[in-house]
């Protein structure tokens, strides 16, 4: 089977200095896959790269049967891949409503599509439907991660990279935006998502990889990383 996103042994630097340093990954449709790691572990940079908001300096990453290497996030976006970044982003002056057409914008969508992706964003996230009018910067944390996701929903992604969405969340909102993955999971959307949370990442992903200093140093099924000693004793504190 053809993997719908193979990331083969790319490497990334700022400024040129070095912080990825030969990662392979890939995802099935209809997969949820989790990276994690510690902080600095290269994560977000990862993320990044393969949304096409920076390029590797070697390596290549194929998308859908294309190969997306050097292609800018504007055009990536239009083949099918969304990316929700770490902390949210959402534009605050901006009302619920606004963020989400922006999302639809971004893809190119536009014009009677986007009353009907706004309804079904709204059946998904009823809270966002009595805020639709309200400026983002007035939500709650969890409302505004709701909105972010509903945001890069908006574009009809095959696959979407979900950036520590429990960031900043108190334990029930997690629980809640996690419940809220497995949904849009359900609705035929292949998931890549990075985090810290490594157990509640691991129930609902099928497989992971761990990421430490620009590697991969685990990988396997959820099952066989939450069995792991090493795992357990590295990330989730036993
Ligand atoms: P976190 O959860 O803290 O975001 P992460 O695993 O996502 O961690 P990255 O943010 O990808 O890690 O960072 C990987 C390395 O790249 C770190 O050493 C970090 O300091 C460095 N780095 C990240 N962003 C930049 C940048 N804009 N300029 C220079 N170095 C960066």
């Amino acid at each position: 089977m053809t993997a719908m996103l193979e990331v083969k042994d790319i490497h990334c630097a700022y400024d040129h200095v070095p912080v990825i340093h030969g990662i392979s990954l890939h995802v099935n449709e209809g997969e949820v896959v989790a990276i994690l790691g510690a902080n600095g572990a290269g994560k977000s940079t990862m993320m990044r790269t393969i949304a096409g908001l920076m390029h590797p300096t070697a390596g290549s990453i194929s998308f859908d049967g294309s190969d997306i290497t050097k292609m800018p996030a504007s055009r990536s976006i239009k083949q099918g891949l969304s990316y929700v970044p770490e902390g949210r982003r959402l534009f605050a002056k901006l009302t619920v409503r606004e963020n989400l057409e922006l999302g639809a914008f971004s893809s190119g969508g536009g014009g009677d599509c986007v009353a009907e992706r706004l309804e079904e964003m709204y059946e998904l996230f009823p809270i966002l439907k009595s805020r639709s009018n309200q400026t983002a910067e007035t939500m709650s944390g969890g409302e505004q991660q709701m909105c972010a996701i509903a945001r890069g929903l908006m574009s009809r992604p095959k696959l979407i990279m979900l950036d520590e969405l429990s960031l900043g969340l108190q334990p029930s909102l997690v629980e809640r935006v996690f419940e809220t993955v497995v949904e849009i999971r359900k609705r035929g959307v292949t998931i890549l998502l990075v985090e810290q949370m490594v157990q509640e990442a691991l129930e609902i992903a099928d497989r992971g990889y761990v990421l430490q200093t620009g590697r991969v140093v685990h990988e396997g099924s959820s099952q066989e990383l939450l069995d792991s000693d090493e795992v357990r004793k590295a990330y989730m504190g036993m």
